[in-house]
């Protein structure tokens, strides 16, 4: 309950940075030359001070690394996605990944976090999947945020590497056997304190929110979802798997068939 509910790509306040640089630029004369400052922008946009004190600046000198940091951050990461048809080879223990998509390090509805030393967000060649798995992905947090608007984002972990192959311990960590054809994705279950961070112990989860994170998956077409011996999720026999050393994130597979929702 400690994160307030953060705009999605639909409401226009995300795009409010956007219309505050140009308004900027235009005051600094860097796209027009010599415009006045006082000159109304061409987006008909109030002078806002981007810091969002809501104060009228009246004259903005110069852009600044400050102003385009929150035109960054009011700009969703997964508009940057760089969408291309992906295949996934052979199989997750023994596969490969053709056209994979990277998830962003972080979006408005998650994070991502390296199993290997537990910084946030994980390194960008770690998080390599197909296209499918990526708007699976998007999709699950993008409703999850929807349905618990005080929840964490959801924490991620590894997708696959930027052309598959072997994600071994020679990777970091324990590394894995699967995660090789961008199909599988690691989850961390969400924490009853909030923090968007990987869980301690099983008692630090949030069942009721990990339990709603497993329904989704499901519903969302993953093939298996394996979650840990400690938890107590379930789900339908088939798809729902308890498996070892993973009490503190689910990891799903995708079909090969499985398509997005969108
Ligand atoms: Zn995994």
């Amino acid at each position: 309950m400690s994160r307030p509910s953060r705009p999605t790509h639909r409401d226009p306040v995300a795009r409010r940075p956007l219309v505050a640089l140009l308004a900027a630029l235009l005051a600094a004369g860097a796209v027009a030359g010599t415009l006045p400052s006082s000159a109304p922008s061409s987006a008909g946009a109030p002078h806002r001070d981007p810091s969002g004190s809501g104060a009228p600046t009246g004259r903005v000198a110069e852009p600044g690394k400050r102003l385009l940091a929150a035109v960054h951050r009011g700009r969703p990461a997964e508009a940057a996605i760089r969408w291309r048809r992906s295949r996934a080879l052979g199989r997750p223990d023994q596969g490969r990944l053709v056209g994979g998509v990277q998830l962003p390090a972080e979006g408005t509805h998650f994070v991502t976090v390296d199993p290997v030393g537990r910084a946030s967000p994980s390194p960008g060649w770690r998080r390599w999947g197909t296209n499918r798995l990526v708007r699976v992905v998007l999709a699950v947090a993008r409703e999850h945020a929807a349905a618990h608007p005080g929840a964490p984002r959801l924490v991620v972990g590894d997708l696959s590497r930027p052309k598959g192959g072997r994600f071994g311990p020679e990777f970091g960590g324990d590394g894995h056997r699967s995660h090789q054809n961008g199909l599988d994705v690691d989850v961390y279950y969400p924490r009853r304190d909030g923090k968007e961070k990987v869980p301690g112990t099983v008692a630090q989860v949030d069942r009721w929110l990990a339990q709603e994170l497993v329904d989704r998956f499901v519903r969302a077409g993953a093939e298996y979802v394996f979650v840990g011996p400690k938890t107590r999720l379930r789900g339908p026999a088939k798809v729902v798997m308890v498996l070892g050393n993973h009490d503190d994130h689910l990891h799903v597979r995708l079909h090969p068939a499985t398509r997005g929702r969108r």
